[in-house]
């Protein structure tokens, strides 16, 4: 078993200590029969919630609603969930209601492919009710079940089953394909919210070609926010995609390639945080400065420290020229200031030099133009440089 289990299997032998089942389910078992890292582990028991509050010392309760708490063990958090089947999906948004079930078969059934719905016990045995294992063999993303039935009791799946395209390289099963293009519409009525959560890790896929060919090819953008008044965006990206860090370089991507549509549109169509807005602003002025001036030491600067990465995939992306991640991370580190604030002179000393003139715009305005010349090296960022500068350059306003 892998090591990252070792740890983890004490929490399962300590609810079977008290008399319940427990094993590892979920994306833990499927990435690790793959060979992957796995990032975290999920575990699926026949104790309630509050039994499993009562074993361990450090548990918070996430999700009691559906049955899941974290137990955090040796510094590492476990989402642990009681066996649970979900009630009928009657708005197609959230699971109504849980019905917590007594074995692990109705737990691993209600999971939504063959490759999710592994579960191993403590002895590191494999309990595979659907052919997940085969699948996983045959690189195969398949529903349990019918497809229609669980396309549509929960269409986000539709979504999923790409993203896992995306991210493993897999093929989707011929019949859950089918079904999938058969009830696509189905995916206007899940929220926002949980769309933009899959399609961040959808993007993110080393496979997302591979995950965008089936996007593309069963027509599902026609019911996504955005792509459906656009049926033309996706078709318009370069023929060769690699995988995105997040979900603001993709919206940069797609606002470069089209800048009809407003990066504001962008964030409120997918529901987005003022975090990835903001992300997204920083890039795409990069991208547009990039497009008329190079690689400029302005830009660099500009550009936030976090967003390189996503800056250089998407120059490598969508420009002839290439420029190392590395290249770009060294001209940031030697730029004459990191920010503002390492100027060698700010407002108060403007107002020390110009006794006569109030506090005002002119201010930001003088500061701003001294920045620019500091950070393209034309001035020397030196009290006594910058004093002569603006010696010669006073400031046209009273
Ligand atoms: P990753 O490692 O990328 O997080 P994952 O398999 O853990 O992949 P999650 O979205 O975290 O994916 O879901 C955990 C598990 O819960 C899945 O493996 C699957 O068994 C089940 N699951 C999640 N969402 C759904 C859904 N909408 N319908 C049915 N089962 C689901
Ligand atoms: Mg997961």
């Amino acid at each position: 078993m892998k090591n990252a289990f070792i740890e983890a299997i004490e929490i399962i032998e300590k609810i079977e200590l008290n008399g319940f089942e427990a094993y590892f389910v979920g994306g833990c078992v499927r990435d690790s029969l793959l060979q992957m890292d796995i990032k975290d582990i999920d575990i699926a028991t026949s104790a309630s919630p509050e039994q499993v509050q009562a074993m361990f010392d450090k548990v918070i309760p996430v999700g009691l609603e559906h049955g899941t708490v974290v137990v955090v063990h040796k510094g590492v958090a476990y989402e642990v969930t009681t066996f649970r089947q979900d009630g009928e999906y009657t708005d197609q948004r959230h699971p109504d209601e849980v019905i917590f079930v007594k074995d692990i078969k109705e737990d691993l059934k209600r999971r939504d492919f063959t490759i999710n719905s592994l579960a191993l016990n403590s002895n590191g045995e494999l309990i595979d009710l659907f052919g997940g294992r085969e699948d996983l063999e045959n690189k195969l993303i398949r529903t349990v079940g019918n497809p229609d039935d669980r396309f549509y009791e929960d269409p986000l799946r539709i979504i999923r089953a790409l993203r896992f395209s995306s991210q493993l390289g897999f093929d989707i099963d011929e019949n859950t394909l089918k079904s999938m293009k058969k009830l696509k519409q189905e995916i206007e009525t899940v929220a926002v919210e949980r769309l933009t959560n899959e399609f961040t890790r959808f993007f993110q896929g080393p496979f997302v070609e591979k995950g965008l060919h089936y996007l593309i090819s069963t027509e599902i953008d026609r019911f996504l926010p955005i792509f459906k008044e656009q049926p033309n965006l996706l078709r318009r990206l370069p023929k060769q995609i690699s995988s995105f860090v997040s979900f603001a370089e993709v919206i940069a991507m797609f606002h470069y390639l089209d800048t009809n549509i407003s990066i504001q549109e962008w964030i409120r169509s997918w529901k987005c945080s003022n975090r990835i807005k903001n992300e997204a602003i920083n890039l795409s002025e990069a991208l547009f400065n990039y497009e008329q001036n190079g690689l400029s030491d302005w830009l660099i600067y500009r550009l936030n420290r976090d967003y390189l990465e996503s800056f250089h995939h998407l120059i490598e992306l969508l420009s002839k020229e290439q420029y190392s991640l590395a290249e770009l991370r060294h001209r940031k580190d030697q730029l004459p200031i990191q920010s503002r604030d390492d100027l060698a002179i700010n407002g108060h000393d403007l107002l020390q030099i110009f006794t006569d003139k109030k506090a005002g715009p002119w201010m930001k305005q003088m500061l701003e133009t001294i920045e620019r010349l500091v950070v393209q090296r034309e001035l020397q960022n030196t009290k006594n440089a910058i004093k002569e500068w603006i010696l010669c350059h006073p400031p046209e306003t009273n």
